[in-house]
């Protein structure tokens, strides 16, 4: 992409409504805008972010069984009836009524309507177990919406929900999704720690959020420093296996959120593996049995032949909140440091001299070269004076930036920094092709 077509509004001034970095930096780098309190368009290079955040995600949840399918935005108020929610949801619900006065609403979650779904297709426990997931907006109207995409109103979610015949089985679903979550996270360059949770509005006895310890986290938490430490499951894990081992290794730890937390025991743990920090919530999965298949009738029939209600979990995923939490972990007072895998671009390719024929010739040169090894580059070709161009390639926090000038073409020498470590180093410009490619 070049940047004299692209659209990014950088801003100069840091936004005085902004409290925390990930939200200064969203907006000072072009990357959202704010439309209204907690809804936000997704400009160009924030799209491409949250892009491949979900796709992570798809892949980490692909990987695990599950389906992936569309369930729409709006639903209908008398299905949450039949669970008996429309009335318990409260304020955070955004009750719609369209023109043939039918009420309807923007849905915060999804599990009265897939209950729906799999109650018509499902009849027998040979049928189970089914696991299913989509990726959509959600709506919740928080009393108050705050800190950019990590509380909004509108946000994108990954909900799964899993269907099984008792709870033995429901627990390896859940397992699933705990091993999941694990690589999900750690793909995406955050540490997030499996805690005990409150299972809240939606129900059951077994639950975990996922936690990225962050100082500008809206929880309090409690865990063993040595979780932080744990090795993530690897690619190769049989998702059809036993995976109750690593489920307990991640759980014989102290973790728990504020709500969960028991003092007495956090004091048994070794007072140098102590952690008592904030952390921000990325994920949240729930075991609640019959909560909703009960009620909504959501049955299959048994060996003999008797109707059981089938046993439910939801597993979800903050995509658009985990932007917010990956730049919280890699930013510096200049701007962004994206980890590659999520990195907007992986190159930004600087033009000192724009017009100069000896630096557009060779930018456009490295461009070719490079876009057509599959490289994903930003090509600043845009007249502006250099430490204009620098400000703001750091600011936007693309991995590596490669710099052309006269003074280095004169050389014959092309200059790279790496945005994380912010080092430079110098290489012959008929070599730097295949350092970044
Ligand atoms: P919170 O405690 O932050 O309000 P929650 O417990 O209400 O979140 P869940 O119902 O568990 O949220 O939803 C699953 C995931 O969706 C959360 O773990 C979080 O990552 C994300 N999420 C929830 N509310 C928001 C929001 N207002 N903005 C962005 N992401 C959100
Ligand atoms: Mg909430
Ligand atoms: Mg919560
Ligand atoms: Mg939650």
């Amino acid at each position: 992409m070049r940047l004299s077509r692209y659209y990014l509004p950088v801003l100069k001034e840091t936004p005085s409504e902004a409290q925390i970095a990930s939200h200064r930096l969203m907006l000072r780098a072009g990357m959202i805008r704010q439309e209204g309190a907690g809804i936000y368009a997704w400009l160009p290079l924030g799209f491409r972010v949250l892009k491949k955040i979900e796709q992570i995600v798809r892949e980490e949840q692909d990987r695990a069984g599950a389906a992936e399918m569309l369930m729409p935005t709006i639903q209908q108020a008398d299905l949450w009836r039949e669970s008996g929610r429309y009335d318990a949801y409260g304020k955070e619900m955004l009750r719609i009524t369209d023109r043939a006065d039918r009420e309807m609403l923007f849905g915060p979650t999804n599990e009265e309507m897939i209950t729906e779904i799999f109650r018509a297709g499902v009849r027998s426990y040979k049928d189970l177990p089914k696991l299913l997931y989509h990726i959509q907006w959600k709506f919740r109207d928080e009393i108050r919406p705050r800190f950019g995409v990590m509380r909004g109103r509108e946000f994108l979610m990954k909900d799964s929900y899993s269907f099984d015949i008792d709870e033995e089985a429901a627990r390896k679903s859940y397992y699933k999704m705990f091993v999941a979550y694990l690589r999900t996270f750690a793909r995406l360059g955050v540490k997030a720690i499996p805690m005990r949770a409150d299972t809240g509005p939606i129900g059951g006895d077994l639950s975990h959020e996922f936690i990225v310890l962050a100082e500008t986290g809206e929880s309090a938490v409690f865990c063993d420093k040595r979780l932080v430490e744990m090795d993530t499951p690897k690619k190769d894990v049989d998702f059809d296996g036993d995976l109750k081992p690593i489920f307990d290794q991640f759980t014989s730890l102290y973790a728990a959120t504020d709500e969960m937390h028991d003092k007495a025991e956090f004091d048994n743990v070794d007072a140098k593996h102590q952690v008592s920090a904030r952390g921000i919530e990325v994920g949240h999965i729930f075991f609640f049995g019959d909560k909703y298949s009960k009620p909504m009738k959501a049955v299959v029939a048994g060996p003999d032949g008797n109707e059981i209600p089938v046993q439910m979990g939801s597993y979800g995923v903050g995509v658009s909140r985990l932007m917010g939490a990956i730049i919280e972990a890699y930013h510096d007072e200049n701007g962004c440091k994206w980890p590659i895998p999520v990195a907007p671009y992986q190159v930004g390719l600087v033009n000192l001299r724009t017009g100069d024929e000896a630096c557009d010739a060779a930018c456009e040169k490295l461009y070719a070269e490079l876009t057509s090894k599959g490289v994903e580059v930003l090509y600043d070709d845009t007249a502006g004076r250099p430490g204009e161009k620098f400000a703001r390639m750091d600011l936007i926090g693309l991995p590596y930036q490669l710099v052309i000038g006269p003074r280095g073409l004169d050389k014959g020498e092309a200059e790279v920094k790496n945005r994380s470590t912010d080092e430079r180093e110098t290489f012959a410009i008929d070599k730097v092709g295949s350092v970044l490619a």
